[in-house]
This record gives C-alpha cells, sequence and structure tokens, in this order.
C-alpha cells in the first residue's frame, strides 16, 4: 500500500490549462474518488498518477518516491479501464496471467497468482472461458483480475461502470468496494456520477474546470458544502 500525494500539478495542452495546480493528499489504504463534470480534468489527473501523461508542472509521490519522471511500469500502480478490452483469443486465464508472462513469471507462479485473484472475484468456474462467453460484468471482473495479479500499490479506476446497464452497475460498486475491504489497497476512483461517489468514496475530491472545489468524506460534503456548485453537484439526483 502506499499514500498518493499530489502537489501543486498543473497540466498544459498547448496553451490550453487544463489541470490548474492542484493538491490532494491520498492515504495509505483510502478510496479516493474523483468526481465532477465531463471535462473538468479527471481523467487527466489520473493518467498524470499513472504516469500516461506527462505533468507541466508540480510533483506527484507514491509512497515516499516522487514518480514524476517515472515511466508507468516503474510507479507499482494499476490502472482498470472503462474500455476493458481483452484479449478474444485468450482464455480468462490466460488473459489475467498475460502481464506476468510477459514478465517472464513462472508457470507456478502465474497459476498461483491467477487462482487468488479469481478467487477473491469469484472467477474461478470461468477460467477457461473466452471473453466473447462471459457478461459485462464478468468482463469487468476480468479486467481487474489483470491489476490484481500485479500487486501494485494503488490502484487507479477510470469510469469502469460507465458501459454496464443500471443493475449491474450498483452490484459492481459493491464489488470493488469489497475488493478494497479485502486487499487494503489505495484506490483512487474516477466517475462523473455523483452516487457512486457518495456510496464508494472514504473521501471525495470535487473537481471544475481544472481546480478542486471540495475535498471531504460524503457526509461532510453533504452535510457542509463548500459553494453551490459543490451543493448542487452532491446533492441533485443523477
Ligand atoms: P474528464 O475526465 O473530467 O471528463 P479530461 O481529463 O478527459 O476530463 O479532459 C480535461 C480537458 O482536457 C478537456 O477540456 C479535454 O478536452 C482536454 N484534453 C484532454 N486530453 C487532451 C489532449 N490530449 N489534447 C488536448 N486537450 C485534451
Ligand atoms: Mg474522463
Amino acid at each position: 500500500m502506499a499514500s498518493v500525494t499530489i502537489e501543486k500539478v498543473v497540466k498544459r495542452y498547448g496553451s490550453l490549462d487544463v489541470v490548474h495546480g492542484i493538491d490532494v493528499d491520498i492515504r495509505d489504504g483510502e478510496f479516493v474518488v474523483l468526481v465532477g463534470p465531463s471535462g473538468c480534468g479527471k481523467s487527466t489527473l489520473l493518467r498524470m498518477i499513472a504516469g500516461l501523461e506527462e505533468i507541466s508542472g508540480g510533483t506527484i509521490s507514491i509512497g515516499d518516491r516522487v514518480v514524476n519522471d517515472l515511466p508507468p511500469k516503474s510507479r507499482d500502480i494499476s490502472m482498470v479501464f472503462q474500455n476493458y478490452a481483452l484479449y478474444p483469443h485468450m482464455t480468462v486465464e490466460e488473459n489475467m496471467a498475460f502481464s506476468m508472462t510477459l514478465a517472464g513469471a513462472s508457470k507456478e507462479e502465474k497459476a498461483r497468482k491467477v487462482r487468488e485473484a479469481a478467487e477473491i472475484l469469484g472467477l474461478v468456474p470461468l477460467l477457461a472461458r473466452k471473453p466473447k462467453a462471459l457478461s459485462g460484468g464478468q468482463r469487468q471482473r476480468v479486467a481487474m483480475g489483470r491489476s490484481i495479479v500485479r500487486n501494485p500499490q494503488v490502484f487507479l479506476f477510470d469510469e469502469p461502470l460507465s458501459n454496464l446497464d443500471a443493475k449491474l452497475r450498483v452490484q459492481m460498486r459493491g464489488e470493488i468496494k469489497s475488493l478494497h475491504r479485502r486487499l487494503g489497497t489505495t484506490m483512487v476512483y474516477v466517475t462523473h456520477d455523483q452516487i457512486e461517489a457518495m456510496t464508494m468514496a472514504d473521501r471525495i475530491v470535487v473537481m471544475q474546470k481544472g481546480i478542486i472545489e471540495q475535498i471531504g468524506t460524503p457526509l461532510e460534503l453533504y452535510d457542509r458544502p463548500q459553494n453551490a456548485f459543490v451543493a448542487q453537484f452532491i446533492g441533485s439526483p443523477a
């Protein structure tokens, strides 16, 4: 597990400022949700933590390491995407083991780690299936399994549930939270859905137009919104 410290982080695309000097302290083992309207910079911030985007200013640390200049694979993070593209010609087991295959892990180690992750995610009966024989929720679980086998210090999620129907979305929220309880790993979760934020977060970071409007627990934001934007965003139904 590791903390994630974001200090005065800026992102510019050419002359366009999309993240304006943001500070967030994410604690070891915390489940933090970044929420805000489409285009406010959530994915950009997450991708900077992951190392998929260069930062234009400021510092990002994971644990006690400044990671600004480290490539994604050296950051001990794992990102779960909305488009959880699985390899169609591989089984669930092979999909989950693939990053370990690339890293040269032994057959035994791969089998053990895949088994552990599959047990956590309820995928044991599905290990021999191909992705096309899975439901949307099962595919999402395989995508999470691919992250778990890598033992990351920090999980990053970018709107992982937005392709699922409403019922499945509710179920998967619960599953991701129980994964968090089980692993205790720091998780940073991006959504534009305030219900998702309110039901899942230890703390919520409310963003708008590249700045942070407020950081707090769901109850703090609900009881004491700092401004009209937060009140409206948190209080209005989805
Ligand atoms: P969110 O995830 O909150 O919807 P993003 O982080 O994807 O928002 O985008 C924030 C802003 O940055 C948007 O205005 C978007 O158009 C802009 N943006 C994102 N990626 C790029 C890029 N590669 N080049 C230029 N502008 C970008
Ligand atoms: Mg986004």
